[in-house]
Formats: C-alpha cells, sequence, structure tokens
C-alpha cells in the first residue's frame, strides 16, 4: 500500500462516512462477465505486494473459481512501507513482503498452477522515475486477450499514480482495456468527492465467503497490520484503513 502518507494520527474518511455517501450507494455493480470478456486473460499490476489483494482480492478469488488466467505483476517489493522501524528494514522487507504476498495469494483460495507471477523490481517509492520503462515492461508482456488491473491515475500516492500512468501507455499501444482501483482515495477522499470519476465506477460485489478469504488473505501482511513496539510505530495498515478495504464490494473504474 504505502509507506509516506500513514499517520496514525489522521485517520482519513471513516468507513461510517462512505456508508452514507449518496454517491457510492447510487454507483452501478458490475459483475466478472463484464469486467473480462470470454477469453480474457487478467493482468493484475500492483505496486507494493498486498495492493493486489487490498484491491481486489475478491476479484482474483472469483478470477480463480472460474479458471480464467491471471498474471500478477508485482512492480516493487514494497521495502520502503517501515520507515524508522529497526525491525522492518529494506532488506528484511525486500525478502518478507513478497511471502505475505504468497501467503495471502493461498488464503484467496489460489493454488501456484492459477497464476503467473511476476516481481519487476523497481525501487519503491520511485517507480515514477521508471515509468517509461516499466511500461516498455508491461508491453513485452501484454497479450491481446488482456485485461489489465491496476491502482487508480490518481489514487493519491506517488507509485500507484505512476503504475496506473505506465498501464495506461502500455494498454493503449497494445489496444487492451486499463481497469483502475482506488487504495488510497478511500482514506484521503470524501465521500461524495468530486474528483473521484462516479461515472466509471463499477462496484463488484463479494458474498460473505468471499469477503472471509480476502479478511483472512489480509491478515498475511504480518508487516503492514501490526505495530512496531521496538520503534514505538504503529502500524503502516492501521484498523481504520483495513475497515474501508474489508468492504462487501471492490470498486473499479472501468
Ligand atoms: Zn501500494
Amino acid at each position: 500500500m504505502t509507506p509516506n502518507l500513514i499517520n496514525s494520527q489522521l485517520i482519513g474518511t471513516p468507513l461510517q462516512a462512505w456508508n452514507r455517501s449518496r454517491r457510492l450507494a447510487a454507483v452501478p455493480t458490475t459483475g466478472i462477465e463484464q469486467l473480462l470478456p470470454a477469453g480474457s486473460r487478467a493482468v493484475i499490476v500492483a505496486p507494493h505486494p498486498d495492493d493486489e489483494v487490498l484491491g481486489c482480492g475478491g476479484l482474483m478469488q472469483m478470477l480463480g473459481q472460474q479458471q480464467i488466467p491471471m498474471l500478477l505483476i508485482s512492480v516493487t517489493a514494497g521495502t520502503a512501507s517501515n520507515m524508522g522501524s529497526h525491525y522492518w528494514t529494506p532488506q528484511r522487507l525486500s525478502i518478507a513482503r513478497p511471502l505475505e504476498s504468497a501467503q495471502a495469494l493461498r488464503r484467496l483460495g489460489l493454488d501456484q498452477s492459477q497464476y503467473k507471477w511476476l516481481h519487476a523490481g523497481y525501487p519503491d517509492t520511485q517507480v515514477n522515475l521508471f515509468e517509461d520503462e516499466l511500461s516498455q515492461f508491461l508491453l513485452g508482456y501484454l497479450q491481446p486477450n488482456d485485461v489489465v488491473f491496476t491502482t487508480w491515475r490518481a489514487d493519491g500516492h506517488s507509485d500507484h499514480e505512476a503504475t496506473a500512468r505506465a498501464c495506461l501507455a502500455a494498454c493503449e499501444q497494445a489496444h487492451v482495456p486499463l481497469r483502475e482501483i482506488p487504495i488510497w482515495a478511500w482514506h484521503w477522499a470524501d465521500p461524495e468527492d468530486h474528483r473521484i470519476p462516479w461515472d466509471r465506477a463499477r462496484k463488484l460485489p463479494l458474498d460473505t465467503w468471499t469477503q472471509a478469504r480476502k479478511r483472512h488473505a489480509i491478515q498475511a501482511f504480518a508487516s503492514q497490520i501490526h505495530p512496531d513496539p521496538l520503534a514505538d510505530l504503529p502500524p503502516v495498515l492501521p484498523a481504520c484503513a483495513l475497515d474501508r478495504l474489508q468492504q462487501p464490494f471492490e470498486l473499479l473504474f472501468v
């Protein structure tokens, strides 16, 4: 998710406020069939290990259940998430965060035969410096039957936005559709916010079991959800952030 924007003192827009949003309530629902035409492959491009599960852990379960092929691309290893921590050093995170993602994918019910996974290895917090390179990297893997899912281009985090722009450029060149997913917007946006592209918004409803598996999967991100008592640091993802990302639907901009 993010390192720099998190501040435990700033809890952001609470879930209760989103629950009162008239604009969010009016967003139409969608389904796998609308998001991916028959014969598609889903390409999920995650700036950091956890964005794929936080943003579309429900969608990924449905893809797996329907045996729709998936390519997951982790843009960075998320090594800059725990600034100031003596335990979660960048070196430790470079190993731990991809492992947390692997465990989360298992908890979603996905086994390794259901997806391919690429680790692009770009530096955390610096994706914007490699935007064109990332775009070319993505183009090297895109196929005509792909539908790409990534974070929203105006999500409020540099890596999320740079990744989205790189995906957008690659998708335009490859003539494949891009679906964007807000992660940080849930934190900073107002529930009726005019900056949210409501006309492009769709809700993918998650049933009880899908929500439960997603919640269980998110608990795999130990480096992100627990406080760091050694350095007196709060969790990177506090409970209020998790609340917003564990709703009974996933929001996509199509
Ligand atoms: Zn992220």
